[in-house]
């Protein structure tokens, strides 16, 4: 299981990125909105989809989640 959080800042094409707790680009502190504990990143995607409608996993932490 991993902790995973989401950034509350958008990137500039809209989405929403999902982390895991030890990413090496994680975003700014203020801008994580914590998800909860998950054994992969499609269940913290599908959390945070709860949040933003536009949702897609860090290329470094998340890179199977990882679409755009
Ligand atoms: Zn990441």
């Amino acid at each position: 299981m991993a902790h995973y959080y989401v950034n509350t800042n958008a990137q500039p094409t809209g989405e929403h990125e999902v982390h895991t707790e030890g990413c090496s680009h994680p975003p700014l502190p203020n801008h994580r909105r914590p998800l909860g504990y998950f054994t992969d990143c499609k269940d913290a995607v599908r959390e945070a989809k709860k949040h933003y409608a536009n949702v897609d996993g860090c290329a470094y932490c998340c890179p199977s989640c990882h679409t755009r």
